[in-house]
């Protein structure tokens, strides 16, 4: 896939400045937020793909990698650590600091062995001629970061820190990934939500499985929702995204149409269920219709991912019961 080689840089105020990296596929881009003053912070990375981008974009604003104090990565994933290893091989006094649950996938790049991903694709019942396409995904998934050590390591749900000239709050919010962190500012009301929130999306699509030594592991949408609930009592008059723009909008009501969307993916999958047993690709290639193109197999990934942690989640409530026939996973429903 082709990457647009060009960056965007848009001030948020005097000392913050949001920079817009790209990004293979969808989502296009990702957001990388730089605070500049007594402790010049970034809050994510992008891809390692992109790391001259991010030294091109720092040198417009007047700071060399040399001058960054902290990077904060929001959680394991490659679009938001993917760049930490380039500015600390030039940087040797950087912090990089992360939540435990996410350290090890970002020091050892933790994915999936090919194997046990080819293994894994097959029991969600995908078509032969699909299911190296989308490993040969997980591997290129892999190529976009490059580990990094963490040198701080946050075991706090929440924890104080200043970035900038700001005192600031890393809160943990569980879900996307285990180690999930948001940060917000009180002061000004900013929420940099990482992948936990996200315009037009419900963010656990982004999520992908975790790896394991056995068989990948599904996001838990449960623990998405209860950390939701977590940031429902702030109040930020602004919310800025690791992916697409930054908006204005009461948490309680966007919190109460992700769950909308939720019960009602649940519902139709429960309803589809009830007529026939599906594999994971066969329920969505039903509730994802559209799925074609250029995009198809990361469409495919994501779709997968969403159907898949949903069934599971439906499993842990009793609604659906799953049976392993020849390899391949079926899913039912059970009568209410
Ligand atoms: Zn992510």
């Amino acid at each position: 896939m082709p990457l647009k080689l060009s960056y965007k840089i848009s001030p948020i105020n005097d000392t913050i400045f949001r920079i817009s990296l790209p990004l293979p596929g969808y989502p296009p881009y990702i957001n990388v937020y730089l605070f500049k003053g007594e402790v010049n912070t970034l809050f994510d990375t992008g891809i390692f793909w992109t790391w001259r981008l991010l030294r091109r974009a720092l040198h417009d604003l007047g700071l060399q990698f040399s001058d960054i104090h902290q990077v904060i990565p929001s959680h394991g994933h490659v679009d938001h650590y993917g760049a930490a290893y380039a500015i600390a091989k030039r940087n040797k006094h950087v912090e990089v600091i992360t939540h435990i649950a996410d350290a090890k996938r970002i020091e050892e790049g933790l994915y999936n062995k090919p194997s046990i991903m080819l293994k894994f694709i097959e029991s969600m019942g995908v078509p032969k001629p699909l299911i190296v396409p989308l490993a040969f995904l997980d591997l290129t998934f892999k190529s976009m970061g490059h580990p990094v050590i963490v040198t701080r390591k946050i075991t706090d749900d929440q924890c104080s820190l200043q970035v900038g000239n700001y005192n600031a709050t890393l809160i943990l919010t569980p879900g996307h990934s285990k180690g999930a962190m948001c940060l917000y500012i009180e002061k000004e009301g900013f929420l940099f939500s990482g992948d936990h929130i996200v315009p037009g999306v419900k963010p656990i699509i982004l999520a992908g499985f975790e790896p394991n030594t056995s068989f990948p592991v599904a996001q838990s949408h449960t623990i998405f929702h209860t950390s939701l609930k977590k940031i429902e009592k702030l109040s930020p008059n602004h919310i800025f995204p690791a992916h697409g723009e930054p908006f204005q909008e009461k948490l309680n009501r966007l919190i109460v149409k992700y769950q909308k969307v939720y019960q009602f993916r649940k519902k139709r999958m429960y309803n589809l269920l009830l007529n026939n047993d599906y594999t994971v690709y066969g329920l969505a290639r039903q509730v994802f219709k559209n799925l074609k193109g250029i995009n198809l197999v990361l469409d495919l990934y994501l779709s997968l991912s969403e159907t898949y942690t949903h069934l599971e989640a439906m499993c842990e409530e009793g609604d659906v019961i799953k049976y392993n026939f020849d390899n391949t996973y079926y899913y039912t429903a059970t009568l209410l």
